[in-house]
């Protein structure tokens, strides 16, 4: 009986694919939709089916590694191995690794999503956020689906936590992309929505044509990048806002099928090696991750590590996707989390998601004057000169900025 292979979207980390001699019990199943019933039985079929050999992955990464039901690959001569973030999926030809997006054809790792998106906005760049990249400027901002995280909490999940490619309605070339934010005027384009890591090679692309036409680009990442791409993909990248989504291992593994160290390294990186601009945002998130000593532990890191001059945004989480039990962080907890990074000497500490002027006004570290008064997005007050020092005293401060905003 001739064997098949049966690509099957991943849902969330479970059954990727089965190879079997039953083809008709595989088809028949693979026509219905992915729910969690399916699924079930999917696996059941997988466990019981004597053809069927198992090989768990070396995805170290997942709690349950160890487990079957989790995450399940099938010996193949043409499984290859993705290394574009710490994952390393082995990807059988014909199926997908975690983040849904890229798959194995002709025994190479294929990004299936290249060239196509969920759709562009035109957005403030303090909405990425970036308050010290070029301040009032206007970004062109694009993603795709898919993630090499699976956060309980993701903001994002109709698009990030989706496999299904139907969702990529738009299909700009590079090109495209380059000439849409010279006609709408922005000054950069942003790689966000969802993780760009997994969509490297689209990104990238665009941003060698960026640089060309003299258009700055921003990526929004969660920072989970493997050693071998992290300098090939940041160093064609401006500027980065990376997600640190917790200073706990624990928290990483528990609530994004994560880990902090590869994240922790990018920072390092960012930071000590390479001229990418670096802000880093962490989602407060009530009782998991907003307690003072975890904020006080994580602030003094990046002072010690990045450089007290980092801009770091502190953002209030909203329920969503698999969190919806948890309130909506309330405002005093952010601000609480500001003044704590403030004390260990951090210079730069926004609030976000919450309306708190204050909490999001540029201050010279040197005379404390207003150096970029903001409400929102909208930037009400701008005293930064064409050498990006303050008026008032003349202290250099950190960042990229135009003369005046636009
Ligand atoms: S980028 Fe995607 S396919 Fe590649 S290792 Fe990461 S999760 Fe797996």
């Amino acid at each position: 009986m001739q064997g098949c292979v049966t690509p099957i979207r991943p849902a969330f980390g479970r059954l990727q694919g089965l190879t079997c001699g039953l083809r008709s019990v595989c088809q028949r199943k693979d026509t219905k939709r992915n729910t969690s019933k399916i699924h079930k039985k999917k696996e059941n079929h997988a466990l019981s089916c004597p053809l069927i050999r198992y090989v768990v992955s070396n995805d170290s990464f997942s709690p349950s590694a160890q487990s079957l039901s989790r995450r399940i690959l099938l010996p193949s001569p043409r499984m290859t191995k993705c290394n574009y973030c710490p994952r390393y999926c082995s990807i059988n030809e014909g199926t997908f690794g975690f983040c849904g997006v890229r798959t194995c054809q002709n025994g190479q790792i294929v990004l299936l999503a290249y060239g196509q998106n969920t759709g562009w906005a035109i957005d403030p760049i303090e909405k990425k956020p970036l308050n010290h990249f070029y301040p009032g400027s206007q970004v062109l901002s694009f993603g795709s689906i898919g993630c090499n995280f699976d956060c309980r909490f993701c903001q994002n999940w109709t698009t990030a936590r989706s496999h299904n490619l139907s969702l990529l309605k738009k299909k700009n070339t590079p090109e495209e992309i380059v000439a849409l934010a010279k006609q709408l005027q922005c000054q950069s384009v942003a790689f966000t929505y969802n993780e760009p890591i997994i969509w490297s090679e689209y990104a990238l692309d665009v941003a060698q044509l960026c640089r060309l036409e003299g258009i700055k680009t921003v990526a929004v990442s969660n920072g989970f990048i493997s050693n071998e791409k992290r300098k090939i993909f940041f160093d064609q990248i401006d500027a980065a806002n990376i997600d640190l989504k917790s200073f706990s291992d624990e928290f990483y593994r528990k609530y994004c099928r994560g880990r902090l160290e590869p994240v922790l390294e990018t920072l390092r990186y960012l930071a000590g090696q390479s001229s990418t601009w670096l802000e880093v945002t962490t989602l407060l998130i009530p009782t998991l991750n907003d307690s003072d000593t975890e904020i006080e532990s994580l602030s003094k890191w990046l002072v010690r590590n990045l450089g007290a001059e980092t801009p770091v945004h502190f953002s209030a989480f909203h329920p969503a996707y698999q969190l919806t039990a948890v309130p909506s962080t309330p405002a005093q907890i952010l601000f609480r989390a500001r003044e704590i990074a403030l004390a260990t000497g951090l210079r730069f500490v926004y609030t976000g998601n919450i309306n708190d002027p204050e909490g999001q006004t540029t201050y010279c570290p040197q005379c404390h004057q207003t150096a970029i008064a903001r409400n929102q997005y909208k930037i009400d007050e701008y005293n930064i000169d064409t050498e990006s020092c303050c008026r008032f005293c003349g202290q250099t401060i950190a960042g990229q900025f135009n003369e005046k905003t636009t």
